[in-house]
This record gives C-alpha cells, structure tokens and sequence, in this order.
C-alpha cells in the first residue's frame, strides 16, 4: 500500500467479530486473565491497551520502524527517550529545539547529571566538534522551530554510526508524510502529535517510534514503569485524526508555498523562513531528505510595534501557541514558545522582536493573505 492507503487504513477492522470499521475505543482499565500464568496480551492498560495499540502499530508502520509508543504529550514522549540515558551521559542537541525540550533538558535532566551540548544543527563540523567520549545521543529537528534551518540526517546519522550513538529526530513539523528520518537511518523518531498528527488544535499526544526492536523494547520498558501513557479515548481520536494527514499535509504545503511567496514581495516584511522559498538556507539538503515543506514559516517585520500591531489587529488567524492544526495561527516565539531560551542564545539565533512565526491552516489562501494584509497594513 502506498502511505497514503496507509494512513486511511490504519486501525480499520481491526475488532474481527463485528467488522467494525472504526477501532473501537477499549475503556477498560484492566483485563480478565485466561488462567493462571495466561494474558490475552492485554493485563493492564499502562502496560497496553487494545486501541492504543493499534496507533503504535500504525505510527510504526508509518515511520517505517520496528516500535511505535504512545504518550500523553510530546514532552512525555521526550522525557520518555531522555530516560534511556544515565548520570555522566552526554547529548548534542540543537540549540533551535522546540522551548519545551530544551527547558526540561536544561532544567529537569541537568538536575539528573545528564550534560548537553547545544549546537547549530545545520553546522555539521560544529555537532562533530560537540562529541565527547560520554556522548550517547544527538538529538535534532529539522526544520527547526522557528528558523526553519536544515538539518543533515544523513550526515548526523554518518557522524552518529560506530559511536554507539542514538540519533533522535523529532519529526513534528513534517510528520512521516513528508519525511520518514528512520528511512535515513535514525535511530528513534518523536511526534508531538498534538500538531499536525492530531491536525485540529484539540488534542495533546506524543508518539515514538524505534527503528529497532531492542530499542524499542528499551522504551517501552520506560514508557511502563513511569506510566506517561495516552489514555484509550484519545489514541482514537489520534487515529481518527490522522486518516485525513495526507490531504491536510498537501493544503498546509500549498496554502505556505503562496503565502511565503506573498510575504517575500510585502514591504513591511524583511525576512521570511520557509524551506519551500528557492534562496532558503539547506534548501538542498532539505530536499534531499523530505518531500514537502509543511505548513510552518516565520517571517521577521520591520519594527517591534508592527509585530504588536499585527498580534492585535489579525482576525482569522488566531493569536496562540501552537501549531498544525487546521486553523492558522500566528505566534511571537520570543516571548511564547522559547522564552525558556536565555535571551543572549535568542538573539544570536535570529528570535528576536521582530520574528512572528506562523502555522498555516488549511483555509483559503486568499483569506489568510487578506488577513495579513490588513494586519501589516499602517
Ligand atoms: C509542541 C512540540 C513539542 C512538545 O509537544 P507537546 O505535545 O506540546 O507536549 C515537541 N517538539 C516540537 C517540535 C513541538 O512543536
């Protein structure tokens, strides 16, 4: 089947006594044992649950890896994979990396002795400089949050080999529809499938998936014994949502290849960071590794008071945190979604005043644009 059959097709008939299409939502929080000694694979639902699952298997079958695991945030998924390191390890992880992550690095795994190295990820020779003998993982996004710079899979994955080393991408921003890191040789994969795996603003979830079983298992010793599970009803909803991630991943792509477009020629605009946009940083790389160009750009503006302006004044797309949902939304990262970075690391990476980031819904074009418009209008 091709990814798109795929993705429709996962968890569909799945309860072979009635045929129900849709799999069905098991809210039971434990199961009848056969006998003495027997499971039906099913004991208890931190453990495992029939309709979490079948979204493991799928997101799995996705990613094309060995282990899919379900959580009940990103962060939970992150922290799960954190776990696999012990006291005196070392990671190398990118300095553009979504605020979350690098606040519970920095302030809850540091307390744990866990060291980190934060570097630029589109600078291969600085990550290769940035690895020590303790080094047990490096850790990327690509493309980053809210830069939008290109990260080498491949090369992170050629540095990474016969060092014993994991290599962790988080995968949010394109999902498996657009780019399958495993495919390239990374080790694990993390969703926040809040975003666009979920794609309605509506739900908080996480997803992992473990290219080998070993691994995998590893993680789901992990996911078990600190329990941060995603609960029965929304793994369905979670599958529910991703039967449409292909048609919702192809409007996000186009709606942002015109708007970034659009952006480029506005006046009051001084920059604008989308991989699509043929003088993008990494394009290349980019393309070499995905498919598509997702539905997040950051575009700087002329003046801190514009970025005001343009928060108070937008009308449609909605002010708030978040994103890959199907309603567009603006954001100013600097002060929502990495205020958690020191300001001196912000203003050396470009997040300044001036940077809003948006998430491009799957509305009309033309009325996203008629919305900045007069949002950037004096
Ligand atoms: C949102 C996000 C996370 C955290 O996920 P939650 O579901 O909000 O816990 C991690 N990584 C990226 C890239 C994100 O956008």
């Amino acid at each position: 089947m091709k990814l798109d059959s795929k993705i429709v097709h996962i968890g569909v008939c799945t309860d072979e006594k009635t045929g129900a299409i849709s799999t069905p939502v098991y809210q039971s929080a434990t199961f009848r044992h056969p006998a003495l000694g027997e499971s039906t694979g099913f004991d208890y639902t931190r453990s495992q649950n029939p309709t979490r699952k079948v979204l493991e298997e799928g997101i799995a079958a996705l990613e094309n890896g060995a282990v899919g695991l379900a959580f009940a945030s990103g962060m939970a998924a992150i922290t799960a994979i954190l776990m696999l390191y012990k006291t005196g390890d070392h990671l190398v992880v990118v300095e553009d990396c979504y605020g979350g992550t690098y606040r519970v690095i920095d302030k809850i795994f540091s307390n744990f002795g866990l060291t980190v190295s934060f570097v630029d990820g589109s600078n291969i020779e600085e990550v290769a400089q940035s690895i020590t003998p303790a080094t047990k993982a490096i850790l990327v996004e690509t493309p980053t949050n809210p830069l939008m710079k290109i990260v080498d899979i491949r090369a992170i994955v050629k540095l990474a080999k016969g060092n014993e080393m994991h290599v962790i991408v988080d995968n949010t921003f394109l999902t498996p529809y657009f780019q399958r890191p495993l495919e390239l040789g990374a080790d694990v994969v993390i969703h926040s499938g809040s975003k666009y795996l979920a794609g309605h603003n509506d739900l908080v979830c996480g997803l992992v998936v473990a290219r080998d079983a070993e691994l995998g298992a590893s993680i789901r010793y992990i996911q078990n014994s600190t329990g941060g599970i995603l609960g029965p009803n929304d793994s369905w909803l979670l599958i529910r949502s991703m039967k449409t991630l292909a048609l919702r991943m192809e409007k996000h792509n186009q709606n942002s290849q015109i708007i970034a477009q659009w952006l480029t020629r506005h006046p009051k605009v001084v920059k604008v960071y989308y991989p699509g946009l043929a003088d993008h940083q990494g394009k290349d790389i980019h393309d070499s590794q995905s498919s598509g160009y997702g539905g997040m750009l950051s575009f700087a503006v002329d003046h801190p008071e514009r970025v005001k302006q343009v928060l108070r004044k937008v009308q449609m797309i909605r002010f708030a945190e978040s994103l890959g949902g199907v309603e567009s939304l603006i954001t100013l990262p600097a002060v929502q979604t990495h205020a958690d970075v020191p300001i001196e690391v912000r203003e050396r990476l470009g997040i300044s005043d001036c940077l809003l980031r948006l998430s491009i819904g799957i509305e009309d074009a033309s009325d996203i644009i008629n919305d900045l418009e007069q949002a950037l209008a004096d």
